[in-house]
């Protein structure tokens, strides 16, 4: 069963929560997927059950169509968080690390041509693989956060938390607006443009800040 560790192995004394998630975040994916950028983030949530550990591998539905990789930075809120402010929204965060957010591409297409809701593309078991945690302390700069999947020895993507459309500080606090962020819960900030088809035996990488590796394989 997933736990929430740090990099060094350390299991965190947080339960596993909800994964409150946001679409769109990085204008360059917004246009890789024909989609407009939305005037407010647009949120959704993955359950608890989704989580599965990044480190060491994971596996992937089968026989749905493609499943792709969305490499974003995530977020491990450590104090409750309703009706926060931006300004004090880092406050509530304690640890960063690389998400996979798998979205069954083609399930979520035939969903949103019906706009029907998209939880069986983004929300099935295993459906967020989610690295260890590092420290806030740990970062170089909070508010220049980049991040890199790479995919069989070749960069897919590449992005900065200076590109987002909403700011990591903005998107905590709109969301603790709709949902009470609780300790143990995980956020995740929107993928930057490079999302493509997995298949197993695929290897990854990701890198965090130029300096934290996560390595990874499609069982
Ligand atoms: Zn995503």
């Amino acid at each position: 069963m997933y736990q929430h560790q740090t990099q060094q192995n350390q299991t965190l004394d947080l339960p596993l929560g909800k994964v409150v998630c946001v679409g769109r975040n990085y204008a360059e994916h917004a246009k890789e997927l024909g989609n407009e950028i939305p005037d407010a983030p647009i949120l959704f949530i993955k359950p608890a059950t989704s989580v599965v550990s990044l480190e060491g591998g994971f596996s992937i539905p089968q026989n749905q169509g493609s499943v792709h990789h969305e490499a974003e930075i995530a977020l491990l809120i450590s104090k409750e968080a309703k009706n926060i402010s931006a300004d004090n929204a880092w406050d509530h965060v304690s640890h960063v690390s690389v998400a996979l957010d798998l979205t069954l591409r083609d399930v979520q297409s035939q969903l949103k041509e019906k706009s029907h809701p998209w939880e069986i593309a983004k929300g099935f078991d295993g459906a967020c693989p989610l690295g260890q945690w590092v420290a806030l302390s740990q970062l170089s700069n909070r508010d220049n956060i980049a991040i890199e999947l790479i995919k069989n020895g070749e960069q897919k993507q590449s992005g900065n938390s200076t590109q987002m459309i909403t700011s990591i500080a903005d998107l905590i606090a709109y969301m603790s607006e709709i949902f009470t962020l609780q300790p143990g819960d995980v956020i995740l900030t929107g993928t930057p443009a490079g999302v493509g088809p997995l298949e197993s035996g695929d290897v990854l990488s990701a890198v965090l800040d130029n300096q934290f590796r996560f390595e990874s394989k499609v069982r």
